[in-house]
């Protein structure tokens, strides 16, 4: 799976799913590095509309990737992302990304660049990693797997109850839809459906299925 003895916990589901928190969760109780791959890609989206690309051209957007700096890396145990030096923040999650960040992520450059740069991560440590593609494309080898699901009811609810209006179903028809690694869920990851319990019982349920899997868990 890698060239030294680190490993990565690959968590992949739809938006709202309840993921980025077990994620984050995870990695702290297991004292593992949290990658947030979908501020990557939003990052992506991000900085077309910093350049003025337009985010439908794809030969626009590619040739704004040989323009731009991507600079990843680890701060407080958790993923960081610059675009020339530049930290995104909160700019990240505002609508105008949410409306064009599955259209870059369809395409291929990007999703190469942006892959290569998360398997880079394995370098530094031990990983939980979250996305769309962690558990079939990036670390396809990796024994520990989930997929975290809810319906989509729950997900809009949740979404609105963080004051946002992210229309989720729309980005999960374009993730699940597109030709470069769609969302799927991996050979041998496990489905935890979110949809009737709280954020301690996902938790909980995610740790025995990662010790079913192999994972030691002290
Ligand atoms: O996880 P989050 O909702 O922030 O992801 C934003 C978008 O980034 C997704 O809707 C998807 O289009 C893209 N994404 C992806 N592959 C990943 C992570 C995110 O295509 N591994």
């Amino acid at each position: 799976m890698s060239n030294n003895e680190n490993f990565a916990v690959a968590i992949d589901g739809p938006a709202a799913s309840g993921k980025s928190t077990v994620a984050r969760r995870l990695a702290e109780r297991l004292g593992l590095i949290m990658i947030n791959t979908g501020a990557m890609y939003r990052a992506i989206a991000w900085a077309t509309i910093q350049k003025g690309v337009d985010a439908q051209n794809t030969d626009a957007v590619v040739a704004m990737l040989d323009d731009i700096d991507v600079s990843c890396g680890v701060h407080d145990g958790g993923s960081t992302i610059l675009i020339d030096g530049v930290d995104p923040g909160n700019a990240l999650r505002e609508d105008a990304v949410n409306a064009l960040v599955s259209k870059v992520a369809a395409i291929p450059e990007v999703r190469e660049l942006l892959v290569a740069k998360q398997r880079e991560y394995l370098t530094l440590g031990s990983l939980v990693m979250e996305g769309r593609d962690i558990g079939s494309v990036v670390f396809p080898d990796t024994p520990y797997k989930l997929y975290i699901d809810a319906s989509e009811e729950v997900r809009l609810a949740r979404r609105s109850a963080e004051g946002l209006a992210d229309v989720v179903s729309k980005r999960d028809a374009e993730d699940s839809k597109r030709k470069a690694s769609p969302l799927i869920v991996a050979d041998g990851a496990t489905v935890i459906d979110s949809s009737e319990m709280d954020i301690d019982e996902v938790v909980e349920t995610a740790l025995q299925t990662l010790k079913k899997q192999g994972l030691f868990v002290s």
